[in-house]
């Protein structure tokens, strides 16, 4: 039978069980049994009547020779073992069903044998300690596990001896002793001071020993062994009664196995059955009886343990609830656990679905708790789209860089047929302006194509935890709404599609913000103006500059007289101009406009310039080419006549000699036909000096414009500049309301309505509702834990 109490085994082993695999292993903190006493006093017999079994090795002489740590492991019953044969209540020394031990310095063999046991404790202690009287510190583990012990740890120690025998050294006792002190020193530990009834108390070394650690006898069991061999006519009865020697726990009387009995084999159960006899009909001890022997000790220890873990409770408790808190939390992020049953699929489908809706929705709209601080996400990244995104790469758009002066007046003039046109080429500005429209459309699909990257990335972050408990439902959300979104892709493009298309139409000169050809022409000549001013003022000194080097050259002197007329020239013809120029040309009726502007075309066409250089639009590297040819010209370099092989070469290359030759004739009837045409060498050097214009140039010969057609191709261009910001204005408002209404919006109110049509349905609800392995197992771990909590919960209820 077991030693220890049955009923405090089952709760005490149950709760440490529950503890030592959750809380942690030294929560309990359940106290070691230490046995104390001088050699041969009978500890080892003691601890064995404790744990029930027959396994340390006994006798007289030193026996006990190094700390032996003994654990004992509940284990439970069924945990049966296929080697053992004999049968429990025959042979004392063979392992019960699901008993067996194991030895830390052998941890891979089991012993099923308790006499193997007891062989090993000898070998392993003649290891150490040597085959003589030595003892030594280091202690012997073994661990116990049967279905009939509680999990509890105790040590049996060396005696202590006071001569040295074999090859003990001769401060053997002192060694002893603080090993001893050692262990008895830990508060948790129970001391079991054992004193042989035939050795006289005030003699004992045990409690002695235990006084020095726990001298209010709190924690100090006393034994009182061999009481079966005091001498006749004396007995233990003043120190069982605590009279002699005051503890707490009082002493207890114990009749263990002899040496003879224990040669002969005689079982456990037995010996304690003889106990009980002895004490029941002694005469002295009858009247305690039930308050002696080896079944009341363990009693004692039973209630002393009961009493240490009470004492422990409250933390135990606490622990547990915390534990408990967190565990229940950590499972209600794997979500309703109510809904896990078949009838409620729907419901659960149901919900997980409108939390990831509700998730998608107000991502969108920014009221998320989930906000992140790091980066812009969810409606705050749309926003971003519109403003930062679309808006500045519309306004990186130069509405003119693509089109070369000679693209313009091919326009004008083709826009004008036969006759040159009147004055403003209203058909080419047409013509011209529609294609630079289209340049919005790229950031404008754009636009919409990264809102609805930015709404995939949302709907990808709209999962829970409690979502990826179920991978494949996660999955599908995903992927209605992805679906939902790409449906939603098209018509929001068709839609920007159109409004650029629609800004195509029909070109609305008559806009209130449009610039008009009037103001167009007014821009355009200042512009023209000063650079002419600039131009004129520069000649001028030049002129001059020549004229004193030639003078200086001729008498040496300085003539200052010439200085007067230039200023003049200078004066005179910017101010005229400059009346034109600020004239309100816009409030003038279409005839007044015409003729005015046609006047200062006329004016401009009737200052006489040397130079070719009618490019004055900056951005086109016009200015530039133009100033080359100016130099080419003057030199008179004009090769006209490449040389045959490169001339063949570069026709060949050209695609339209023909319409470049064609184009230069008309210009005859003009009255200032720039003197320089270019040839193709020229080309070459101007697309290697002249770094923007050269792709045009380099054609194969481009014709120089006339003042006219250079003012005419600089008004179209400030023309269609005003108009394309007109347009880029209105798309930049239009195409993120278009967006937000044709897809963000849209989706957002018909995601709920969407997910439901999609993916409630009976068939499906088995395939969504799988859940992800791993997310079970650690849900199913976590529900286990709690458990577990609640039966330890429920436990120290008991105990209480
Ligand atoms: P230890 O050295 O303190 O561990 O003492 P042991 O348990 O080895 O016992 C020493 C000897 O005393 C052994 O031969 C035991 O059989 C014997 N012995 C121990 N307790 C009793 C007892 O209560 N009565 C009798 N008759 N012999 C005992
Ligand atoms: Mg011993």
């Amino acid at each position: 039978m077991a030693a220890l109490g049955e009923d405090l085994l089952g709760i005490v082993n149950k709760l440490q069980d529950l503890v030592f695999n959750t809380i942690g292993s030294d929560s309990l903190d359940l106290p070691q049994i230490v046995v104390v006493g001088s050699q041969s006093s009978g500890k080892s017999s003691v601890l064995e009547n404790i744990v029930g079994r027959d396994f340390l090795p006994r006798g007289s002489g030193i026996v006990t020779r190094r700390p032996l740590i003994l654990q004992l492991i509940n284990v439970p019953e069924d945990e049966s073992l296929p080697n053992t044969t004999h049968d429990p209540y025959r042979s004392p020394n063979a392992a019960r069903r699901s008993e067996w031990a194991e030895f830390h310095h052998i941890s891979n063999r089991r012993f099923t044998d308790f006499a193997d046991v007891k062989r090993e404790i000898e070998n392993e202690t003649a290891r150490v300690a040597g085959t003589n009287k030595g003892i030594h510190r280091q202690p012997i583990n073994l661990k116990i596990y049967s279905p009939h012990v509680l999990n509890l740890t105790l040590v049996d120690l060396p005696g202590l001896t006071k001569v040295p025998i074999g090859d003990q050294p001769t401060d053997i006792e002192k060694q002893t002793r603080n090993l001893i002190s050692e262990y008895i020193a830990k508060p948790n530990s129970i001391i079991l001071a054992v004193s042989p009834a035939n050795v006289d108390i005030v003699n004992s070394e045990a409690l002695k020993l235990a006084r020095h650690v726990d001298p209010l006898g709190r924690r100090t069991i006393g034994v009182l062994t061999k009481v079966d061999l005091m001498d006749h006519g004396t007995n233990a009865l003043d120190i069982l009664s605590g009279r002699v020697y005051p503890l707490k726990l009082g002493f207890i009387g114990a009749v263990n196995r002899s040496q003879q009995d224990i040669q002969g084999n005689k079982p456990m159960d037995e010996a304690l059955q003889a106990e009980a006899e002895f004490f029941r009909h002694h005469p002295a001890y009858r009247n305690i009886a039930d308050r002696c022997g080896t079944q009341f000790l363990a009693k004692t220890l039973n209630t002393t343990l009961l009493a240490h873990i009470r004492e422990r409770l409250p933390d135990i408790k606490a622990r547990l609830n915390t534990l408990m808190g967190q565990t229940q939390q950590e499972l209600a992020s794997y979500g309703d656990m109510h809904f896990s049953g078949k009838e409620h699929r729907g419901s659960l489908i149901l919900q997980l679905m409108t939390r990831f809706a509700t998730s998608f929705m107000t991502s969108i709209d920014g009221t998320s708790t989930e906000i992140s601080t790091k980066e812009l996400c969810g409606g705050a990244r749309i926003y971003y789209i519109f403003n930062s995104v679309f808006g500045s790469s519309l306004e990186t758009i130069d509405p003119t860089s693509n089109l070369s002066a000679l693209d313009i007046r091919t326009a004008i003039r083709n826009s004008t047929g036969p006759r040159p046109s009147l004055f403003v080429p209203e058909m080419a500005f047409d013509l011209l302006v529609k294609p630079q429209i289209k340049l919005l459309e790229i950031p404008s699909q754009r636009c919409v194509e990264l809102v609805y990257e930015e709404l995939i990335k949302i709907c990808h972050t709209c999962g829970s935890t409690e979502l990826s408990r179920f991978p494949r439902l996660q999955a599908k959300l995903i992927e209605v709404v992805s679906d939902l979104l790409r449906e939603r892709l098209g018509p929001a493009s068709q839609y920007v599609e159109s409004l650029i298309a629609i800004q195509r139409a029909y070109i609305n000169t008559n806009h209130p913000n449009f610039l008009g050809a009037a103001a167009a022409m007014g821009q355009v000549v200042t512009t023209r103006q000063e650079k002419e001013r600039k131009r004129l003022i520069q000649e001028e000194r030049e002129r001059r500059e020549k004229r004193r080097l030639k003078e200086m050259g001729a008498n040496g002197t300085e003539t200052p007289e010439d200085d007067e007329p230039t200023p003049l020239v200078e004066r005179g013809e910017v101010s005229g101009l400059r009346k034109h120029q600020s004239k309100p040309l816009r409030s003038m009726s279409p005839s007044v406009r015409e003729n005015g502007a046609g006047g200062i075309a006329a004016s401009l066409n009737g200052t006489r310039s040397s130079s070719p250089s009618r490019f004055n639009n900056p951005g086109v590297g016009i200015a530039r080419d133009s100033f080359l040819n100016y130099f080419f010209g003057k030199d008179g370099v004009p090769h006209q006549q490449p040389a045959p092989g490169v001339g063949a070469r570069h026709v060949s290359q050209n695609s339209e000699p023909s319409i470049s030759q064609s184009i230069r004739h008309p210009d005859e009837k003009l009255p200032h036909r720039p003197s320089v045409i270019r040839d193709d060498e020229d080309g070459g050097k101007a697309s290697r000096l002249g770094g923007d214009g050269a792709t045009q140039f380099a054609t194969g010969g481009e014709p120089a414009l006339t003042d006219r057609e250079a003012m005419e191709t600089d008004l179209i261009r400030a023309l269609i500049s005003s108009y394309f910001n007109i347009v880029r204005e209105s798309i930049a408002d239009q195409v993120p309301k278009a967006v937000m209404h044709l897809l963000v919006n849209h989706c957002k109110d018909v995601v709920q309505n969407r997910l439901v049509s999609e993916l409630y349905k009976e068939s499906l609800f088995e395939e969504l509702l799988y859940e992800d392995d791993g997310v079970k197992q650690e849900r199913e771990k976590c529900e286990g834990l709690l458990q577990t909590y609640r039966e330890a919960a429920k436990i120290i209820g008991e105990v209480l």
